[in-house]
């Protein structure tokens, strides 16, 4: 017999949009004795089929819903198909890197699963109960589908916590993962720490947007602020950068940047990879009468939760307003949040606060957002969080 959850009237509304989460709040009540992750029934409170989802009983997001066809069975099979088809979907990326999200949650179908590719490297995030429940099945498939043989586990994210669910992190097949994963992105080679490294290693969603400043850098003095291990410096000098300072708080991410940095053979260009926190060293350029010709500022997620919305704004519009003080005339700015408490007209509403007190004008150029690897279920708009803008400093103010 299959369990089922039955939720409150009106509360069938967001499934019926095909929405994929259940809140506990919603749901009437549960039959059957479903086990963390087993995959329920979802029904009306009129008893209609909903879907197919995964039932996670210590979690405020209950059911994860797999499916919305009533004949679909999720089984083993199910899931070879749907990351078939994420990866297929990645194929065009080939081109341009050999570092690739293959699985992007909701947005492929498979709510919780994060799958990257780091050459020959697959890492897996698990981050729900359904997809734990499922742990063998996906791991299976996911070396099936690709063909490749090694496999890592890195389910430390926080978000399992609020599943009720301990971390995870190890080999799950082929050789122990290494912490210099060569990959190659639009021709600049990095050094992916997928053990040490934040997410899986490397923060691939930006891949669209460091090309877009290569594009942009010839001949530019370029500020990279919260610079990690330097993806956007190295971009820019690749794109022909008069100079680079990047700054971040963290020695060992600075190590690596410059570690990446000597494995290329980039034009020769100042470059210094400064060890700050940015509010200080942001003040501290301003006071020295800096300028810069582009300015990248890629912050942590400043607002974890829509409770740090208000501080969040104060934080991103501070440092916006430096970096808009520090730009020369004619300047870029590509600034970004990748808080998913702040949409992307708050966002940009925050951005235009920081233009006003600074009393420049600016043009925005391009809206950016993460690279077609990391989509958006249309229904789903949650899964939106990196967003960024590249704005032009008025050449003549
Ligand atoms: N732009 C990077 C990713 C940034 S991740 C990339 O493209 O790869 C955020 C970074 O901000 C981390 O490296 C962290 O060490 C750094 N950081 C966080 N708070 C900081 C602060 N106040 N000053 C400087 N760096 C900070």
């Amino acid at each position: 017999m299959v369990d089922t959850v039955t939720l409150k009237p009106g509360k069938e509304r967001s499934l019926l949009r095909r929405h994929p989460w259940v809140y506990a709040g919603g749901v009437a009540r549960v039959q059957g004795n479903p086990y963390v992750g087993d995959t329920v029934r979802v029904l009306g409170a009129d008893g209609r089929f909903l879907g197919w989802g995964a039932f996670s009983p210590d979690s405020a997001i209950r059911v994860r819903v797999w499916s919305f066809d009533e004949t679909d069975r999720i089984d083993a099979g199910w899931f070879a198909a749907r990351i078939r088809r994420a990866v297929a979907a990645r194929a065009p990326l080939a081109a341009d890197t050999d570092a690739v999200r293959l699985v992007f949650g909701e947005a492929d179908g498979l709510p919780g699963l994060v799958v990257d590719r780091y050459g020959d490297q697959l890492v897996m995030q698990l981050m729900a109960a359904g997809v734990e429940r499922w742990r063998h099945d996906i791991a299976a498939a996911l070396l099936a589908v690709t063909g490749l043989s090694d496999l890592h586990e890195r389910s430390d994210a926080a978000a399992r916590e609020r599943e009720g669910l301990p971390p995870r992190e190890g080999t799950v097949a082929g050789r122990p993962v290494g912490d210099r994963l060569p990959v190659t992105e639009h021709g600049v080679r990095y050094l992916v720490d997928v053990p040490g490294g934040h997410k899986t290693g490397f923060y691939i969603d930006q891949r669209d947007n460091r090309r877009e400043v290569a594009r942009r850098a010839a001949g530019r003095a370029v500020l990279n602020c919260f610079c990690y291990t330097g993806g956007f410096t190295l971009a820019a000098l690749a794109g022909g950068a008069s100079s680079a300072l990047s700054i971040d708080s963290s020695g060992p991410a600075l190590a690596r940047a410059a570690e990446q940095q000597a494995l290329n053979a980039l034009p020769a260009a100042p470059c210094e990879w400064r060890e700050a926190d940015v509010f200080e060293a942001l003040k501290a350029l301003l006071a020295q009468g800096r300028r810069f010709d582009l300015i990248v500022l890629d912050p942590p997620k400043f607002a974890p939760s829509a409770h740090h919305v208000e501080r969040a704004a104060r934080a991103y519009k501070e440092i916006n307003l430096k970096a808009l003080r520090l730009l020369a005339p004619g300047g870029l700015l590509f600034t970004f949040s990748c808080s998913g408490a702040i949409d992307v007209d708050l966002f940009q509403k925050i951005v235009a606060g920081a233009v006003i007190d600074a009393g420049v004008d600016a043009q925005l150029l391009r809206r950016l957002q993460a690279g077609e690897d990391h989509p958006m279920l249309m229904t789903h708009p949650e899964g939106e969080y990196l967003k960024g803008l590249l704005l032009a400093r008025s050449s003549a103010g």
